[in-house]
């Protein structure tokens, strides 16, 4: 027993306060398996847990940090040994159960994925919760049957987490990846992912109508709201959109024009609560079609001071591609 360094949330008559503490292993919750956290990332939910800006931390005091890679330490669950390294993306870390910005975290062994062999630590952080979504995303389009050959691939907030993986991930698999972004200034940098085409975040965030020119085949959407509707409005006939996140906002002003007129499949991408097969799936995909260089060039290494900080940048749509965290430093 002992302590340990982790950034604790704790609840105040106005709000909350985020402090970097000494935190006793005594208050860890229950799990079977407790792991040494080398690497975490900040994930736009974990913007949100920290600046407070949405209900995302459901239990104080929290640790926040939706995702870790790391060794285990001590273990009572069958299929986990000590000296393993483990990757954990979402059931409720950070939320509802003590999370990742922490040199400790006690979890259950069944929430764990082995680090796949093909990745460090520090690249399974790079991918994170972001990159493992933007895969499930890619394996949607993919079971609905989709293919490069049955026309382009649209993803929004491509400069972001979600965005630029998605981006790296589908130009690699051969697909023709039309990138839009608010952010004019990173149309190099999505070149160099391998987007083929760059369009602006307005062309598709105000008001349009219910059925447009047909343009893609597939889409990754990670803003919502208008966007998502006008996206479905000009996806290609039996074509499909995959849903996973909501940085321009949480409604979606649509109507069942794409749906009933042109089969148009709307996919909701769910990385908290996806089930282990899947996981695995998902991360031995990344192994085999994320291209290392590009994944190097869409991450910065960040100590974990700068946690708090990048945890604001990522609400104001100010961070670029990933973070790794680096839990020591
Ligand atoms: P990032 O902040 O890294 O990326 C979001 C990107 O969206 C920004 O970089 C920006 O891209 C664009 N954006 C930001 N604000 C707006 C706005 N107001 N209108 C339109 N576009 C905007 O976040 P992540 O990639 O980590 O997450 C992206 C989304 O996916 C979030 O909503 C997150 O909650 C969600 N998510 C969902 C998961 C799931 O399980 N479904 C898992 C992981 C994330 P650009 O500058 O290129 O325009």
């Amino acid at each position: 027993m002992g302590t340990f360094k982790a950034l604790r949330i704790d609840r105040t008559e106005t709000g909350q306060a985020v402090a970097v503490v000494r935190f006793d292993d005594a208050d860890l919750m229950a799990g079977d398996v407790t792991v040494r956290v080398t690497h975490s990332t900040v994930n736009y939910k974990d913007g949100l847990a920290i600046t407070g800006r949405s209900p995302v931390v459901r239990r104080f005091p929290m640790i926040p940090g939706v995702d870790f890679a790391g060794t285990v330490e001590t273990s009572s669950h069958p299929e986990v040994k000590p000296g393993d390294a483990v990757v954990l993306n979402g059931w409720g870390l950070g939320e509802t159960h003590l999370g990742a910005y922490a040199e400790r975290a006690r979890v259950k062994g069944d929430w764990l994925v082995p680090l796949p062999p093909g990745f460090s630590p520090a690249d399974a952080m790079a991918i994170g919760t972001a990159g493992y979504t933007a895969m499930l995303a890619v394996l949607a389009i993919e079971k609905q049957g989709l293919a490069p050959s049955d026309g382009r691939v649209l993803v929004t907030g491509a400069a972001g987490g979600v965005g630029s993986v998605a981006v790296a991930l589908l130009s690699r698999l051969g697909w023709h990846v039309i990138a839009s972004t608010g952010r004019a200034e990173e149309a190099d940098f999505l070149r160099g992912l391998g987007a083929a085409e760059i369009i602006g975040r307005d062309e598709l965030s105000k008001p349009g109508r219910p059925l447009g020119k047909e343009r893609w085949a597939a889409a990754i959407d990670a803003v919502g709201s208008h966007t998502l509707a006008n996206i479905l409005a000009q996806t290609k006939m039996n074509g499909a959109v995959a849903a996973c996140g909501l940085a321009g906002g949480s409604d979606l002003p649509t109507t069942v024009m794409p749906f009933i007129l042109r089969g148009v499949s709307l996919l909701g991408i769910d990385s908290v609560m996806a089930r282990r097969e899947r996981r695995i799936e998902a991360w031995g995909r990344l192994e085999r079609d994320l291209d290392r260089e590009k994944l190097k060039a869409l991450t910065t290494k960040i100590a974990f001071d700068d946690i708090v900080p990048t945890a604001y940048a990522i609400l104001d749509g100010r961070v670029r591609g990933r973070v790794v965290v680096e839990i020591g430093r």
